[in-house]
């Protein structure tokens, strides 16, 4: 841990907190808490509902009471200019889904979604390609948290189409592995990785998907970064065409132990956590 600046932690954090809008869909409280427990923790961890206009009472509640915590949709971009100081991965993605306070007070903010998708490519293809050309569907805090994962592989391109273009056009100009282009059916075209980095797909419904998975290239892999408790629609489709897929719950699982390693500077029984998720439940929630 002494090698993540500002990795000095005051006490363990009373608290743990998910910041996003939509959150009730998480199931981060289900597999934290369960970690939590295992390791004798008194710590909880609760999802907090918080919309744009009231992050910046979040993230002063978060100060006062030195919370500990992620941010997830639509926050990790906002966040990130809230922090005292960002690790060099939140550097990199301008975009922090784990933060901490330090023993000097200050706010720390990291990104734990880069090793979370590392782990989620091991799990799908056994390891990280080399030679690997990327689409990238959505141009978000995800969309970031790929393109810096994607930096450290041998050879890799990425083509990022996003629906607002000057945001998939300003993570090309901060990564040189990355074009961004003007369309889905574009950045599809020999593609051996597919990764799905917007939030389509999150709802109940079964009929969103991100793309035509007959425009997907037949020997591409499909991430589906979204999760839910079945199958996403996407990775429905994908296995129906005969494409290897997957969706969220390795990256989430993963980021999720990382972000626990970052707050008790020891790790969580991974084993347990992917346990917890498959276990029905209530939901979790905090108020404001
Ligand atoms: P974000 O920062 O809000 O970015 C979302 C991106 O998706 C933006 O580019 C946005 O475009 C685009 N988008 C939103 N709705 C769209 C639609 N209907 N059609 C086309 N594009 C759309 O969110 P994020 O943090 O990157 O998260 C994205 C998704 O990844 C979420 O579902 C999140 O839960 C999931 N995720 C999963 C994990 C995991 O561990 N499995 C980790 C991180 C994220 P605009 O800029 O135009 O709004």
């Amino acid at each position: 841990m002494s090698s993540i600046p500002g990795s000095s932690r005051a006490p363990y954090p009373r608290r743990l907190l998910l910041l996003g809008h939509p959150v009730a869909h998480s199931l981060s409280p289900r597999f934290q808490n369960a970690a939590l427990e295992a390791a004798g923790l008194t710590t909880r961890y609760a999802a907090l509902d918080v919309i744009p206009s009231a992050l910046a009472g979040a993230v002063a509640t978060v100060r006062e009471n030195a919370l500990g915590g992620n941010v997830t949709i639509p926050h990790k971009s906002a966040f990130a200019t809230y922090c005292d100081l960002l690790t060099p991965l939140a550097e990199r993605t301008q975009a922090v889904n784990t933060f901490w306070i330090n023993d000097r007070q200050q706010l720390v903010g990291d990104n734990t979604d880069v090793g979370g998708f590392d782990a989620l490519v091991r799990g799908v293809l056994g390891a990280v390609p080399n030679d690997a050309r990327v689409a990238l569907l959505g141009a978000g805090g995800a969309a970031a948290a790929i393109c810096a994962a994607t930096e450290r592989w041998m050879g890799a391109s990425v083509a990022i189409w996003g629906r607002t273009a000057d945001r998939s056009r300003a993570l090309a100009t901060r990564f040189a592995h990355v074009t961004a282009v003007a369309s889905a059916p574009l950045a599809l075209r020999d593609a051996t990785i597919v990764v799905n980095a917007t939030p389509i797909g999150m709802g109940t419904g079964s009929e969103a998907i991100p793309v035509s998975v007959g425009d997907i290239p037949p020997r591409a892999a499909v991430l589906d970064l979204v999760y839910r408790r079945a199958e996403t629609p996407f990775v429905h489709a994908a296995i129906a065409r005969g494409l290897r897929a997957a969706d969220g719950l390795i990256m989430l699982v993963e980021q999720g132990a990382l972000a626990f390693e970052r707050w008790f500077g020891f790790a969580p029984d991974r084993a347990l956590m992917r346990q917890a998720l498959a276990t029905p439940g209530p939901a979790q929630h905090a108020s404001a």
